[in-house]
């Protein structure tokens, strides 16, 4: 008689990588077969309120090519990828009673969909299955952080010192070990395509800011170039404010978005670099953006559902507007501000816009236009390519008077198209009438 495989279910969501990865690590250390899941959630594809569903095509080709390099990469190591479309809350209960798995991993969420959908798949399974979660998405681990998440400090310099003095990143975690070889399912599973999304197929738009194409063997290609290659990171701080061209800044945000790649991945990288090659401002500063994103992670661990309140977090109440025709106008591109316009085709050509474009935009949007700021995150949150839950709103809770700006600026637009785009050559790009 054929003794039963241990069998795990690997649930993934923001995490698609099989190297520094708690929920594949520990699975292939105690169990015989690892089965990897992942769902293109029916709800996130779905109209909403503003007229536009929560995940667009530009982030879905990328999840798709992401999913296409972890099937390749997991089948190496025998583990096989379940691709849905149908709610986890749905589909994770099927699996593990399908398989017969003994347990779930995961990494943990804690927005409120993220957490709900949770919530309900658990509260589906039998208690005999052991059920294990993993933050893996920081920099820091909670664990070494130098406060509880109760007192994460509403200012960022503040976290930044003292995690900077007082937390070690850890280190990344190796790619498991093959399983064995009875490990891989029979069936075979296909990835949909993007038709069955409900979007059209594209073409990359030439003029993107960078050629992105999904999975960690094409994030760690592209780490390769602008560390080691170019060595483009001694130039970083003064590079990384630019608006045209492929290395003005990293580009490493749609990889780390959907956790092709990690923060520590990354970390680890300068590390080695300032060690082999120069260390200066520009390694450090990479670090430094990097913390931002824990930060906004943390304040969201921190005020939960309040980071999507109008309100935000700083309980501030303003005088917003909701009209649909500026609204609008803001998303084609059709304000009374070039520079602005300029980054808004940019975003709906590419799904892509610098940190710099996305400051001004969002603060023209909220502190100019006086428009709702909930509006603007939700149209990013649709149009990124890289769409961060944590960074997209608590940037624009930062750019709106209701986060974590202790100064509460307003971006004076022109003046920064003047110092940002001297020539005019980024207005010129996106402006021009022929663009398809
Ligand atoms: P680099 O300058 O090379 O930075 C390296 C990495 O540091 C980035 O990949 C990113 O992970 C992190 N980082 C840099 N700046 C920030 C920041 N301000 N906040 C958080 N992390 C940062 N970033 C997202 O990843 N997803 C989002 O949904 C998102 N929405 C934003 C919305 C607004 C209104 C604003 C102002 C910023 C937003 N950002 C978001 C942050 C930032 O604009 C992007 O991370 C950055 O432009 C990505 O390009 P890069 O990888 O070349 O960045």
């Amino acid at each position: 008689m054929q003794t039963k495989l241990k069998t795990a279910l690997v649930w993934l969501k923001n995490d698609l990588r099989l190297t520094d990865q708690q929920s594949f690590d520990r699975a292939c250390r105690q169990y015989d077969r690892v089965v990897a899941y992942y769902t293109f959630e029916p709800d996130d594809y779905l109209e909403t309120d503003w007229g536009f569903s929560k995940t667009g095509k530009f982030r879905t080709q990328f999840i798709l090519e992401t999913l296409h390099s972890l099937k390749e990469e997991l089948s190496q190591h025998r583990i096989s990828l379940i691709v849905e479309t149908q709610s986890a809350t749905d589909g994770i209960p099927y699996w593990i009673n399908q398989l017969q798995a003994d347990a779930l991993f995961f990494q943990k969420e804690w927005t409120d969909e993220e957490a709900i959908r949770i919530e309900s798949v658990l509260s589906q399974l039998d208690k005999s299955v052991a059920v294990y979660s993993y933050y893996d998405q920081f920099l820091y681990h909670p664990e070494d952080l130098p406060f509880p998440i109760e007192e994460i400090p509403q200012v960022f310099t503040v976290f930044r010192k003292k995690c900077e003095k007082l937390a070690t990143v850890r280190a990344p975690t190796e790619t498991p070990k093959p399983l064995g070889i009875n490990s891989l399912l029979e069936e075979e599973f296909s990835i949909p395509e993007l038709k069955d999304l409900g979007f059209e197929p594209f073409e990359k738009h030439p003029y993107s800011a960078f050629p992105f194409q999904g999975g960690t063997k094409n994030a760690m290609d592209h780490l390769n170039n602008y560390f080691w290659e170019s060595q483009r990171l001694s130039f970083y701080k003064k590079t990384r404010n630019g608006l045209l061209g492929t290395d003005y800044s990293s580009k490493f945000s749609p990889w780390l978005a959907n956790g092709a790649l990690s923060a520590r991945m990354i970390y680890q990288e300068v590390k080695r670099y300032e060690r082999e090659i120069r260390k200066n401002d520009s390694t450090y500063w990479l670090v430094f953006e990097l913390i931002w994103r824990d930060y906004f992670k943390y304040i969201s661990l921190r005020h939960g559902n309040q980071i999507f309140k109008l309100e935000g977090i700083l309980n501030k109440s303003y005088n917003w507007k909701t009209h649909r025709k500026y609204f609008n106008q803001w998303i084609q591109g059709q304000t009374s501000e070039p520079f602005v316009n300029a980054n808004m085709i940019e975003l709906e050509k590419t799904g892509f816009m610098s940190n710099r474009g996305r400051q001004n935009v969002g603060s023209y949007f909220a502190k100019t236009m006086l428009m709702d700021w909930r509006m603007g995150a939700a149209y990013f949150e649709h149009q990124l390519i890289d769409y961060d839950v944590h960074s997209n709103w608590g940037n624009w809770l930062y750019v709106s008077g209701v986060g974590n700006d202790p100064r509460d600026r307003k971006f004076n637009v022109w003046v920064q198209a003047e110092r940002y785009d001297v020539k005019g050559l980024y207005q010129k790009r996106w402006l021009q009438k022929t663009l398809f």
